[in-house]
This record gives structure tokens, C-alpha cells and sequence, in this order.
């Protein structure tokens, strides 16, 4: 036995869109473990709130307003972050938005574009913005929050899929891309989770959804989640890259 880590403590992660559920379980997950945590999110109350949580708890947790659709912002938060830790060691890029609507609706082009910059243009650009940190990182780790829609589909759901997808072929194109580096790359795609994203949702028909469509015949928290992005996170797993593993109850694997 080598003596990997199983431990993210003094390590620095920055989350994005770590105001409210699974981006706030992340954090406070991380924190519990020992290590600084970056709280970035679109709005700053919000971020603040998870930052309260974390203190609660014991942990330490340093807030940024960040807006991942903008470049700019992006670049200046994370030259923050590294300068305020003394670097970057993991990222997760988890800010999203979802929105139904048809193919012939007509505000169908303004959703795409918004999608595409939030759920996907930005992950690389908060990948690039941290590359020259994660290469001084011991343990350097990228974990991207795709979704079960880029691998299967929903009816009227298209852009939310199309860039879900594109941060699997992201996750798998930059994991072959980095490895030689030694900067590990990689995607979870969870299933239905409680969080803002499906607070809309009846329970009554969460509940049926998830009779009819998991294993696990319930919907998920944020922390079932946050603890498969801190378990790709460690230092130990170092042989885990270009993946994408659902963290979905058994959605994907359930076909009757
Ligand atoms: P959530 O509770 O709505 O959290 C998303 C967070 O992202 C919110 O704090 C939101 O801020 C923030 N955000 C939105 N636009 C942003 C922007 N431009 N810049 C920075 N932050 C922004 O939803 P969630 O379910 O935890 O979502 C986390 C990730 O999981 C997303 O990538 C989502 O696509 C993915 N996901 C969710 C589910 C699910 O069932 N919940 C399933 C599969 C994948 P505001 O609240 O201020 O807008």
C-alpha cells in the first residue's frame, strides 16, 4: 500500500452555483471534511447563507458573487479564490438552469443561448480560468454536474439535454486531454433531487415519478449527491477519470 489520502482537509475547492441545493450540499460537505471552500453563486445572499451553514457546522467558507455566464467575472473570482487559498486544487462546476419548452416555441433561441451559457459554455471557462492552479495541485480534480438527461431524454426539455450531453463529451474529451498531467476529469449525472431546480414539481407527482422510474422508487437529497463528488475529489482516487456516473436511485438502470 501506497499512502494515498482519503482526505480533502487544508485542499481548496471552488463551487459554483453553491447558494442552494446540491452546489450548498457540496459545500458543506467539503467544509465538514476539512477544506476550504469556495462559495460562488449568482446571488450573493444566497451564497452567504451556505457560508452561515458552514460556520454552523464548524467549517470555514469564503464567499464570491460569481455569474458563470460572465467570462470576466469568472476569470477575476477564480484569480481571487487562488490568491485568497494559496491556490486551486478542485473544481466543481455545478451552477445550471432548466427550462421546459417546445422545439416551435418562439423564445426557443433566447433559452438555448442562455442554456448553453450557463451549462455549458461556462464549465470550460471556469476549467481554463483554473488550469494554471490545478497544475500546481497535488491532487488537481475536476468534477463536472451533468444530468441523466445527457444521457437519456425528456419531452420539451432539448436545450437542458443537448448541453447536458456536451458536458459529458467536456468531461471525457478534457479527462484524455489533461491526464497526462495528471489532472483527472470527470461527470456526475444525477436523477431527480430535491432542490430549487424541481421545488415546482408536485410531490404527488415526484412521488409517482419516482415509483414508476427508479430502483430506489424515491427521489434523492443534495448530499447523496455532494458525497459522490467528494469521493471523486480525494486524493485516493487517482485512477477515476473521463467517467460519468449517474447518482440517479437507479433511474437509468430501470427499465420495468
Ligand atoms: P438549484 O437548487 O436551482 O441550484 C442551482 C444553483 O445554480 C442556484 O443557486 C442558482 O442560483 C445557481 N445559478 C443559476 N444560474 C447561475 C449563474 N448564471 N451563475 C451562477 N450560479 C447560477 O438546482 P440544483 O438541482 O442544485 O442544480 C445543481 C446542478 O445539478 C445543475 O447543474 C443542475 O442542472 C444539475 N441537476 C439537477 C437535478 C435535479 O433533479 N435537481 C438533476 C440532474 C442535474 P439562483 O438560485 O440565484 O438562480
Amino acid at each position: 500500500m501506497t499512502q494515498l489520502s482519503r482526505s480533502v482537509r487544508g485542499l481548496t475547492v471552488l463551487v459554483t452555483g453553491a447558494g442552494s441545493g446540491m452546489g450548498r450540499a457540496t459545500a458543506e460537505v467539503f467544509a465538514a471534511e476539512g477544506a476550504h471552500v469556495a462559495v460562488t453563486d449568482y446571488d450573493l445572499a444566497s451564497a452567504q447563507e451556505t457560508a452561515k451553514l458552514v460556520a454552523a457546522a464548524g467549517g470555514s467558507a469564503e464567499v464570491w458573487r460569481l455569474d458563470v455566464s460572465d467570462k470576466a467575472e469568472i476569470d477575476r473570482v477564480v484569480g481571487e479564490v487562488a490568491a485568497r487559498f494559496g491556490g486551486i486544487d478542485i473544481v466543481v462546476n455545478n451552477a445550471g438552469i432548466a427550462n421546459f419548452l417546445k422545439i416551435d416555441d418562439p423564445d426557443y433561441d433566447a433559452v438555448w443561448d442562455r442554456t448553453v451559457a450557463v451549462n455549458l459554455t461556462a464549465h470550460q471557462r471556469v476549467i481554463r480560468a483554473a488550469l494554471p492552479h490545478l497544475r500546481r495541485s497535488a491532487s488537481p480534480r475536476i468534477i463536472n454536474i451533468a444530468s441523466v438527461e445527457g444521457m437519456g431524454a425528456t419531452a420539451q426539455l432539448s436545450p437542458y439535454s443537448s448541453m447536458k450531453a456536451g458536458v459529458i463529451g467536456l468531461t471525457r474529451s478534457l479527462a484524455v486531454e489533461l491526464g497526462p498531467e495528471g489532472i483527472t476529469v470527470n461527470c456526475i449525472c444525477p436523477g431527480p433531487i430535491m432542490t430549487g431546480m424541481t421545488a415546482d414539481i408536485e410531490d404527488a407527482d415526484k412521488v409517482v415519478f419516482a415509483k414508476r422510474r427508479t430502483a430506489l422508487r424515491r427521489y434523492g437529497y443534495p448530499e447523496e449527491v455532494a458525497h459522490v463528488t467528494l469521493s471523486l475529489a480525494l486524493p485516493a482516487s487517482s485512477y477515476v477519470t473521463g467517467i460519468a456516473i449517474p447518482v440517479d436511485g437507479g433511474h437509468m438502470a430501470r427499465n420495468a
